[in-house]
């Protein structure tokens, strides 16, 4: 069965696709990507397409080459794809399901039809119509969320009920979106699901993340969430069955809330490896990464196992520091076991922009807690001048 000698074309180039080749280095895989410009996976991808990944042209060009086609990001070109995939090419997971995830209005219609749990939800075409919807919402706060184009927070505006019916020139945006109730101490889990075409399914252990709040960006995550085994049994189950009613195959990140009374609420689907399975590579048996090279090559899931806690922390951008940069610190870090640094290898920083992460294990998750704080503690950006 190995060497698979298979060629995977992969739409976007960024840091999820570069660790998506790195895990499939170890059985030489041929990875093609489709990016515009230099990009983290550029410099270790077989080959490099240059182009638009709305380019109709251009996703024919790397489908043309490869046996498998799959994507790490939402905003590419869905229509390019469904035609290909109804010529007959394997495109996991299937741009049917890509096109309601890129759309969150369709998405939350989804999880409603399915009767998947999630928050109340009314969309809005225009500002015009932002006052009638808000009045069937329950409760002041609001999360108002563009229905497309958004990301990591982008698009995302937590806003008050009150204001946006007495203020109309505060609503923060123009086109249509989801109104949703806000679910208030949320705890926010994480479970990614692996699911073979055949339909073989499994989870990755549940995750917690906790975020910046200004950013809105996963500041920290821990493995295993601290959670009972009642919640993550349901967590799971949940997200199981979000991906089966999708019918999809490949990897996704199902997002979702916890609230006081034990609630879970699903918050959206991403279609592909996820920031909040970045601690996989060293803290489960198989990562994310791998497991999704394994269904792209249609070999058998691995073990989804937590082989030690992990914490994972997001390296971002620092504030005021634009352009070439130096990250600090990591000679300290290095000196620390479990703790594992990836740089994603991007030429230039801006502020917020995720720029590597760093896993720590440890034998508990307090040990685990303790020393992602030194970490943080250590970790550093300095501006440095361009040659
Ligand atoms: P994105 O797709 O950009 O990640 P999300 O829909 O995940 O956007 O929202 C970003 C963040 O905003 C969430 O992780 C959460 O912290 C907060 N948020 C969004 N919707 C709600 C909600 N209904 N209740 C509570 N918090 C929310």
């Amino acid at each position: 069965m190995l060497p698979p000698n298979k060629k995977i074309g992969i739409i976007g180039g960024g840091q999820l696709g570069k660790m998506l080749i790195e895990a499939g280095q170890p059985w030489n895989v041929h990875y093609t990507i489709l990016e515009t410009q230099s990009a983290p996976a550029a410099d270790i991808a077989n080959k490099h397409i240059v182009g638009d990944l709305m380019d109709a042209g251009k996703i024919k060009e790397l489908a043309a080459e490869c046996d498998v086609l799959t994507y790490e990001i939402e905003h590419i070109n869905v229509e390019a794809l469904l035609e290909l995939e109804k010529s007959g090419k394997r495109i996991i997971p299937s741009p049917a399901i890509l096109r309601i995830i890129q759309d969150k209005g369709l998405q939350k219609l989804f999880f409603r039809d399915q009767d998947i749990p999630t928050t109340e939800f009314e969309i809005a075409e225009n500002p015009s119509q932002w006052m009638d919807k808000l009045l069937k919402l329950r409760g002041e706060k609001i999360a108002a969320k563009l229905r497309k184009g958004g990301y990591d927070g982008k698009g995302v505006e937590l806003v008050n009920k009150s204001d946006m019916m007495n203020f109309h020139d505060r609503i923060p945006f123009r086109e249509p979106v989801v109104l949703e109730e806000f679910v208030e101490n949320a705890v926010e889990l994480s479970v990614i699901v692996a699911r073979t075409e055949k339909g073989e399914i499994s989870t990755f252990p549940t995750v917690e993340m906790q975020f910046d709040p200004v950013a809105n960006l996963v500041e920290f995550l821990f493995a295993p969430a601290d959670i009972s085994p009642a919640i993550e049994e349901k967590a799971r189950r949940i997200a199981m069955e979000t991906i089966s009613k999708l019918n999809g195959a490949g990897i996704f990140a199902v997002e979702m809330f916890l609230d006081q009374d034990h609630n879970i609420f699903v918050n959206e689907v991403a279609p592909r490896p996820h920031n909040s399975g970045h601690h996989t590579i060293e803290a489960c048996y198989t990562s994310q990464y791998e497991q999704l090279n394994r269904i792209l090559l249609d070999l058998p899931l691995g073990s989804t196992g937590l082989v030690k806690p992990a914490a994972m922390i997001n390296l971002l951008g620092f504030e005021g520091i634009t352009g070439a940069y130096e990250i600090t610190g990591l000679d300290k870090i290095l000196k620390l076991e479990g703790v594992y640094i990836h740089l994603y290898n991007k030429a230039s920083t801006k502020p917020k922009r995720k720029m590597g992460h760093v896993t720590i294990l440890g034998d508990t998750i307090a040990e685990v807690k303790e020393k992602a704080s030194t970490v943080k503690q250590f970790l550093g950006m300095k501006q440095r001048l361009a040659l």
